[in-house]
């Protein structure tokens, strides 16, 4: 299999790609790009699986998102499982979920499978705070969850992919403190990074690789911390269906961008685009524990 890429973070078994999944994986691999498609909550992590188990050149993974550790009027459609229904009312996107908890024995089962590469996304996000729900109380209770897929990452022996969003001194420590238990001997990465060149500093020293999407196509702040960021530390994604990089700005977003993000960083650094596939891709391949 010639992967000349590995977009390290998508999600294209989520309902956005009901339509034409199998072309959209095709397409990415025909172009050279490999991916993991990440998991969310109970559902989206056992159906990344299913999508996984069909190709050669796509891993998964699995975890729970810390905003679906509340009962929330639902924001994403796109989350739904495939050919679930919304009900008639607010718009298409409107719809309650319930919360989960992280259940220890049904994510034990999943990790098994040989796809799984990683256990996430999880990790900590003070930004989307749900209506009626006490900041303090929310992010007690996102540390706990967080804490315990750290350690279930630790019981499983796979690295951890983190979502984390204005919360980086808090993540930080919570890795800090799950290594100092002995844990976490893969390590993980920052997905979705939008934080300071200090704050990806602080990962480094956790042997942390921090992830880029297309925000660092048209994200000023992201663009310098990238240029600040090493190579030897930068894994690239996409977040596919969000999050689509410049030139595709408004278009749905899919594995194969994930050029235009090395591209972009090439840009950034001064190095050829080669320079970044080459490194990137012995990262992720690094990290995930990928044979290809
Ligand atoms: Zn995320
Ligand atoms: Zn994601």
């Amino acid at each position: 299999m010639d992967l000349k890429f590995i977009d390290t973070h998508c999600h294209v078994h989520f309902q956005a790609y009901n339509a034409d999944m199998d072309e959209v994986v095709q397409r990415s691999l025909d172009a050279g790009v490999g991916m993991i498609t990440v998991g969310t909550q109970s559902t989206t992590s056992k159906n990344g699986i299913a999508l996984a188990e069909k190709y050669a050149g796509v891993w998964c993974t699995i975890g729970l998102h810390p905003n679906h550790l509340h009962a929330q009027e639902f924001f994403d459609d796109n989350e739904l499982a495939p050919g679930q229904q919304v009900a008639p009312g607010d718009g298409p996107a409107h719809i309650k979920t319930r919360a989960e908890r992280f259940d220890w024995d049904y994510y034990r089962e999943l990790a098994k499978h040989p796809k799984v590469v990683a256990v996430g996304e999880f990790g900590l996000d003070y930004y989307r705070v749900p209506p009626g729900v006490d900041l303090e109380a929310l992010k007690q209770d996102q540390k706990d969850q967080a804490r315990e897929q750290l350690r279930f990452a630790t019981e499983v022996n796979k690295p951890v992919v983190i979502h984390c969003r204005d919360a980086h001194a808090d993540q930080a420590e919570l890795i800090r403190e799950e290594i100092a238990r002995g844990g976490l001997a893969r390590r993980g990465v920052i997905h979705c990074f939008t934080g300071t060149a200090e704050e990806a500093a602080l990962y480094r020293e956790l042997d942390f690789y921090v992830s880029f999407t297309g925000i660092v196509t048209f994200g000023k702040n992201v663009m310098e911390a990238a240029r600040a960021v090493p190579l030897e530390q930068i894994l690239i994604e996409t977040d596919a269906p969000y999050l689509t990089p410049a030139p595709y700005r408004g278009k749905r977003n899919e594995p194969q961008f994930v050029k235009h993000i090395a591209q972009q960083i090439a840009e950034l650094k001064g190095v050829s685009l080669e320079e970044v596939a080459r490194v990137t891709t012995a990262n992720a391949k690094q990290l995930f524990g990928l044979s290809f």
